[in-house]
């Protein structure tokens, strides 16, 4: 036995880690990312949006276009490949917009009539790991494509802060700002241009290449020390034509018919490229740099830039580890659920085999069960069991020994309120513990 041991610790295989930035969602979280779900699920159902998935895995293309080419996510965080098999270029979905409309024009959804919908997933973005910030990170988003007015701008801003009431999240505030459209912000880049190449000196590395590809994202910088120079930029609000402004007018009106508070951010341009018109984010100051909760706005050249019949669209995304941060903060996270109902102890040999078929019994009639099995394979005293049963969460336990089997009977135990136990018959067992449970207290 000894030599066996020593044997196997010399042949230990080394442990294999999971990849930086990329994490592992663990039982005991497991109901909170569940409860966050359902409450996706009901948020979407509120409100008419469909549900659509697309492959983790798109051509890179399909984000160059989407996205655009000067964007951080597309410059430098996206995880593409080539296909070993037939070359082909391929990326692991960075975010969610992009890879929806694509399946949209392939499938032709907009072809009779708009279409309100949403999808949630991994995304994956080669960043710096921090708090906040992953590698592989999830995503719920809606968007609402084929609807130009402002008032599918406010439906999907409302949408979000029912969310956050719906959540219990404390200290998220909305900025809001209008983009324009592209003459516009090609009038305010020649003022911006000339603007940033007077003070071309206080530009850092990225800034003085953007000056030249995109300068509007220089507003988008987290440098610190860039932070006065771009106060002092012209401002895209102050090039906005009529039709822009009144669009960007009407948000703003009826989100004060709805009673949403937000603050107009001139600097607010988003990190994404295909935006237009209305664009929002949702801020916290609880969960320190990594403070923007979700973001969107309005995207109308999008679908027409992908290949797609020209229609408007607009949505928003959130980051879902970021909003479960929140809820700790904001201690609103659900309590952890039970592992089950009913636990069953016996003691081995004939006693598990009737243990067995009752659990599955128990099973059949909707009662969440778990069975007794001894790690070691040896039945093990009934006070371990015990302390097995109780860590379970379970309500009840049901204890079949041998006095209990040779008597046709099992003990059915209160775990939580009174401690009460009790013998029935083998036969009326799903019946008691049904009528228990029924009278339990939640
Ligand atoms: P940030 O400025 O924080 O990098 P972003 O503008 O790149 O965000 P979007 O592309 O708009 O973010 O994504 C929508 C949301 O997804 C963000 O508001 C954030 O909550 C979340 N998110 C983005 N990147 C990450 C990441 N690497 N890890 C975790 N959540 C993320
Ligand atoms: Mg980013």
């Amino acid at each position: 036995m000894t030599d066996q041991s020593n044997q196997t610790k010399a042949q230990k295989a080394q442990k294999i880690n999971g990849v930086r930035g990329m994490n592992d969602l663990l039982p005991a979280d497991a109901a909170q990312w569940a409860h966050l779900e359902q409450v996706l699920r009901d948020l979407t159902r509120a409100y008419g949006y469909e549900f659509l998935r697309t492959p983790i895995v798109e051509a890179t293309a399909v984000f160059q276009r989407g996205i655009g080419e000067v964007t951080d996510i597309v410059e430098k965080e996206m995880y593409s490949f080539e296909d070993r098999l037939n070359g082909e270029q391929l990326t692991l979905r960075p975010e969610g917009t992009a890879a929806l409309v694509r399946s949209v024009i392939e499938n032709n959804l907009l072809y009779e009539a708009p279409k309100r919908l949403w999808y949630t997933g991994p995304m994956f973005r080669h960043e710096r790991p921090q708090r906040g910030r992953y590698r592989q990170f999830h995503q719920f988003g809606i968007e609402a494509l084929g609807f130009a007015g402002p008032d599918i701008d406010v439906e999907i801003i409302l949408m979000g802060q029912r969310l956050w009431d719906e959540l219990g999240l404390i200290g998220v505030r909305l900025e809001i700002n209008s983009l324009g459209q592209a003459h516009e912000r090609a009038e305010h880049r020649t003022a911006l241009v000339t603007y940033f190449e007077k003070h071309q000196a206080q530009l850092d590395e990225d800034s003085q290449r953007r000056l030249l590809s995109n300068p509007l994202r220089i507003l988008d910088t987290k440098n610190p020390e860039m932070q006065r120079l771009i106060e002092g930029a012209p401002k895209l609000l102050d090039f906005l034509g009529d039709e822009s402004l009144q669009h960007f007018n009407a948000v703003q009106a009826l989100l004060k018919a709805n009673n949403i508070p937000c603050k107009i951010n001139p600097r607010l341009v988003r990190g994404l490229d295909y935006y237009n018109l209305t664009v929002f984010e949702w801020i916290t100051d609880e969960l320190g740099a990594q403070g923007t909760i979700a973001g969107g706005g309005r995207y109308d050249p999008l679908i027409e830039r992908m290949g797609g019949k020209a229609a408007p669209a607009c949505g928003w995304a959130m980051g879902m580890e970021r909003v479960l941060e929140l809820m700790k903060v904001s201690n609103s996270l659900p309590a952890p659920l039970a592992q089950c109902d009913v636990y069953v102890l016996h003691q081995g040999g004939e006693t598990l085999t009737t243990a067995m078929i009752i659990a599955e019994r128990l099973r059949s009639a909707g009662i969440d069960t778990i069975l007794f099995c001894p790690p070691d394979g040896d039945s093990a005293s009934f006070k371990s069991q015990m302390k097995k049963a109780d860590s379970s969460g379970a309500a009840f336990a049901v204890i079949i020994g041998p006095d209990e089997l040779a008597r046709n009977e099992a003990q059915l135990k209160d775990l939580r309120a009174s401690g009460e136990q009790k013998a029935v018959p083998l036969d009326g067992l799903l019946e008691a513990v049904m009528e228990a449970i029924v009278g339990a207290p939640e």
